[in-house]
């Protein structure tokens, strides 16, 4: 145990690598031990989500959890030995949850703008084609780069090529990390779900001692066939395997299943080479259709998007405890429409905020995300009195947490949770004079007032320097993926 104050420090004999001071906020080290350190991180506000703020307060974090949070002067009294790092004018809070990311495809970000979601996903797959297992990383590497800066400590990240798990690994995030499985061709299904089997296992063997574990995605109603969605989830029951598949998104998608009309049914099947097998209309919803193929049934799955759903939708949902990734600002940036969030919160379904990819949604940044979707809501409410800041940072923290049935570990400063802490700076003039901090959060903040990440107690960001992470190498690495992507 030992103390920091905000000045430069070595101590080689814990293990811990500190480095400069400098502004007022300052704070500064980066564990690189393994073994159970401790130390005082005190702010202008701790917000521990789970409890009322704390006017400067502090959080007590030994080795990689929480030991204690309350009042610095109180806890400074407990623990008069402890390291002090002072974030000073910030907010620290639990880290992010993103619940829904593609990190692969960080590197199309800008490229497919303004294009409905179905000419939008045209796009990006036929782009897609043009990249190798190299680019794929390179790309994801971006994503995990934007990510940490960005205050997100936890992601549901869905991968087909697997370089988002090798990328969250070494940058250190914990989460969850989805195989895709697709296929709409009846008589491949035990061909494919036994090369996802053998691949899972392999993925889970890369993540074995790490922050991440390994689920299966059948990735949606337009490119897993109904055999195929039942046997992924069958397979995901047996093993304890946590789901997670895009559903009732856009109207096309909508269309494509009960109707058998859309884009996505003549276009995308076509440039799929799915276009010999005859897709027919169902009749029904999105969700009531992937219920009839058992596709709700593991006991973990998380939807995403869930825009074009019914009330009778929604009772199914709950039926089978279905968490949901709620994505406001992809959703109404490819026209899906905006999702029934009250309704959701209502039934107590469990509701994660998801930001999907910068190929979608551009930036990574929750703050927006949570200002876009509050904004939405009273939009589409016609009232403000149904949302807060306060439920939206919720929803971005302890609700995604809840979505990947984590909450016992993260997504709010408890004693004995992880320490995944994030510290936002709001020391900035539009951020004056301070007022609420969730109020601050919400209305005011930017990723780039992120100061200072940590996950499982290790720094991996702080202030402009990356403990993970070559910035410039990773940026040098994606300049040619433009190229490719181009045409
Ligand atoms: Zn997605």
């Amino acid at each position: 145990m030992f103390l920091l104050l905000s000045d430069s420090i070595v101590d080689g004999g814990t293990g811990y690598r500190l480095s400069r001071s400098g502004s007022e906020r300052a704070i500064s080290e980066m564990i690189i031990s393994k073994q159970g350190v401790c130390m005082l991180l005190k702010a202008k506000w701790v917000l521990p989500v789970s409890k009322k703020p704390i006017e400067d307060g502090a959080v007590v974090i030994s080795g990689d959890t929480i030991e204690a949070i309350g009042k610095f002067k109180e806890l400074k009294k407990k623990h008069p030995k402890e390291k002090i790092k002072d974030c000073g004018q910030a907010v620290l809070m639990p880290g992010f949850i993103d619940a829904h990311s593609h990190f692969e495809y960080s590197a199309f970000r800008g490229l497919c703008d303004d294009l409905s979601f179905s000419h939008w996903k045209m796009q990006v797959t036929k782009k897609g084609n043009k990249f190798l297992d190299e680019d794929w990383f390179c790309s994801a590497k971006l994503g995990v780069l934007e990510a940490v800066r960005s205050g997100i400590t936890c992601v549901a990240d869905s991968t087909s090529t697997g370089a988002s798990l090798q990328a969250t690994k070494e940058a250190g995030l914990r989460g969850v990390i989805f195989y895709e499985v697709t296929g709409m061709d009846d008589s491949k299904v035990n061909e494919i779900v036994s090369k996802s089997k053998k691949i899972v296992s392999s993925w889970q063997v890369k993540a074995d001692g790490t922050n991440l574990k390994i689920g299966v995605s059948p990735y949606s109603v337009y490119t897993v066939s109904p055999p195929l969605f039942k046997s992924v989830s069958h397979w995901a029951r047996e093993e304890g395997l946590r789901v997670c598949f895009h559903l009732a998104g856009s109207p096309d998608e909508y269309g494509f299943v009960k109707y058998g009309s859309s884009s996505l049914a003549t276009l995308f099947l076509k440039q799929m080479g799915w276009d010999d097998f005859l897709w027919q209309p169902t009749g029904v919803s999105p969700v009531k259709y992937v219920e009839q193929w058992d596709a709700l049934e593991s006991g973990k799955v998380m939807v995403v998007h869930c825009v074009q759903v019914s009330d009778e939708d929604i009772d199914i949902l709950k039926k089978y405890d279905v968490s949901i990734a709620h994505c406001p600002k992809c959703s109404a940036k490819l026209g899906m429409g905006i999702a029934p969030l009250r309704k959701f919160l209502h039934r107590n379904l469990k509701v994660g905020m998801g930001m999907d990819s910068p190929a979608s949604n551009n930036t990574m940044d929750m703050f927006d995300e949570m200002r876009i979707g509050l904004l939405l809501q009273r939009g589409l409410e016609e009232k403000v009195d149904e949302f807060s800041a306060e439920n939206f940072v919720r929803l971005a923290t302890l609700g995604g947490a809840q979505a990947l049935r984590m909450d016992s570990e993260i997504g709010s400063l408890e004693e004995g949770k992880k320490a995944d802490l994030i510290a936002v700076d709001i020391s900035h003039a539009y951020q004056s004079p301070m007022c609420d901090p969730y109020s601050i959060l919400v209305y005011t903040a930017n990723q780039e007032d992120i100061i200072f990440t940590m996950v499982g107690g290790k720094v991996l960001y702080e202030e402009g320097e990356y403990f993970t992470l070559d910035k410039k190498k990773v940026l040098a690495m994606v300049k040619p993926l433009r190229n490719k992507l181009k045409g």
